[in-house]
């Protein structure tokens, strides 16, 4: 009697035992929030430094809007530049950056940026991903965008290569895993986790000895860029469904002081029926734009924000933008436009015209004129600083454009440890931030290929940071 009365007492502890751990929250060295390019460097760096990592993902895929990249990745004075006989500086890296942003950046961060960025691309060459093409975007005096061979996109490269290094290091990679709270002391200034919410709507708690937030922006979330940038009401987007802002609400409780929130980048060439972004490398490669009366009108290869309010000032608020079967042929990344049937294609510019329903004649003209300036050496006529082709080689492409919602400079304050900064000014003990949720790096205009830099760059700053912290 006596031994079956100890085996139930036993069994009955046991299954108390059970019953406890599984309320009890686990526990790890880094929660990661958010699987893009920020958010996967950052658990793989962290893995490195000899820590255990969760990441979390509330999409069913990882990726978010780095996936979606295709002009690529900045960095200055690399070893693919050299190889390209292409001389750079950190200097001039860092005054373009400047410019973009009109000198309202953090300079601090660019300048961390700018001196990381080679270290970034030859970390992720390292890990195997091709970035032997280097071409120019928009705003830079030089080429420093790196992409993989042939001017492929770069997302669909990066995001397979960094998910081979999470499955190879075995990092704990949770998708359809929302966070939604931090953990933290009664006062509200030290972090110890996360509350996690999955799709069945089943909630739990990780503990860890610090988070990094890499959850993305917010240019999916028309409210909120609205209230931010009202001109913005009715505009497209070029994000992934998942880019909602969630950083706001998941560190609401600890007051984070945001910055620059109200600069909202447009893209200005995106296809306007699908929203499919045209690659600014098109440009980069030497398309030219005109508007609907075959008129070209600015400079291709100004800042985005002088871009986009360019094109907002022609008849239907749009532009066309008009390349060569040469330009076509260098940039491997066009390939998924034509596959999706949005590129008109014809043997010449005014048959080219008639079917974009542009004026054939004027349209002929402005080619022919900027043919003439290529040769020249000299954009006498808007100033466009690179001018690497005529535009001869048939067939003729042309696509019509609006300007949509693209990046969100603002997001939360940090320093350069990437640690979030909180309204009174310190840092908010054991919680980091990067890449697009973050600002300050980018200020009134980011520069194309300069959000991939930044997210690698910081996820490995963040990730170096809260690993010395979970050592100790
Ligand atoms: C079409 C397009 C083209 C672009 N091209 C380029 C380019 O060529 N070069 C360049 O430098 N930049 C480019 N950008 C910008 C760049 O891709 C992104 O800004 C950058 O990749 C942001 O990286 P990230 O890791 O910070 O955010 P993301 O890559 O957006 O990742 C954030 C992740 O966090 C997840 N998440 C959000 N909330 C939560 C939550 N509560 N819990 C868990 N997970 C969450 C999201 O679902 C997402 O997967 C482009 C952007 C777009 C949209």
């Amino acid at each position: 009697m006596k031994k079956v009365l100890l085996a139930f007492l036993g069994v009955a502890a046991m299954g108390a035992l059970c019953l406890f751990c599984l309320f009890l929250p686990e526990r790890t060295d880094i929660v990661v929030v958010g699987g893009g390019a920020a958010g996967m460097s950052a658990a793989i760096e962290a893995t490195e430094r000899g820590c255990s990592v969760v990441l979390l993902e509330k999409m069913s895929y990882l990726g978010g809007n780095s996936l979606r990249a295709t002009g690529g990745m900045n960095a200055a004075c690399t070893e693919e530049q050299k190889k390209n006989g292409i001389v750079d500086s950190l200097d001039s890296y860092y005054q373009d950056t400047m410019k973009a942003g009109h000198w309202l950046n953090n300079k601090k961060l660019v300048r961390l940026l700018v001196r990381n960025s080679a270290e970034s691309v030859s970390w992720l060459e390292h890990m195997g991903l091709d970035l032997s093409d280097v071409g120019r975007l928009a705003g830079h005096s030089i080429s420093r965008t790196h992409r993989p061979a042939g001017g492929a996109p770069i997302g669909t490269s990066l995001i397979p290569v960094l998910t081979g290094q999470l499955n190879k290091r075995g990092i704990d990679v949770r998708t359809e895993n929302r966070v939604i709270g931090l953990l933290h002391n009664q006062k509200g200034t030290e972090v110890f986790g996360v509350l996690t919410e999955t799709r069945e709507g089943r909630q739990y708690k990780i503990k860890a000895s610090a988070v990094i937030i890499a959850s993305g922006g917010f240019g999916s979330e028309p409210a909120l860029y609205v209230k931010m940038d009202p001109d913005l009401k009715g505009f497209k987007t070029t994000n992934q469904p998942g880019a909602t802002g969630d950083y706001l609400s998941i560190v609401e409780g600890f007051h984070p002081a945001l910055v620059d929130m109200s600069y909202i980048q447009t893209h200005p060439t995106v296809e306007p029926n699908n929203g499919v972004l045209i690659t600014e490398a098109v440009r980069g490669n030497g398309a030219v734009l005109v508007n609907r009366n075959g008129y070209r009108f600015t400079d291709e290869l100004a800042f985005r924000d002088i871009l986009s309010r360019e094109i907002l000032k022609q008849p239907e608020k749009s532009a066309y933008l008009i390349f060569d079967d040469q330009i076509r042929k260098s940039l491997s990344a066009t390939d998924t436009y034509f596959a999706m049937n949005l590129i008109t294609k014809a043997d010449t510019l005014s048959e080219l015209a008639e079917m974009l329903g542009i004026h054939p004649i004027v349209l002929s003209q402005s080619v022919q004129r900027y043919n003439q300036l290529v040769m020249l050496g000299k954009d006498r006529d808007f100033g466009r600083n690179d001018l690497p082709s005529e535009i001869i080689h048939a067939p003729f492409y042309g696509i019509r454009i609006v300007p949509a919602v693209h990046y969100c400079m603002g997001g939360l304050k940090i320093n350069e440890k990437a640690e979030v900064i909180s309204e009174s000014g310190g840092p908010i003990k054991r919680l980091f931030a990067a890449g697009e949720a973050t600002g300050g790096i980018h200020a009134a205009t980011r520069l194309g290929g300069n959000s991939l830099a930044d997210a690698v760059t910081f996820g490995r700053i963040a990730a170096r940071e809260a690993a010395s912290l979970a050592r100790r």
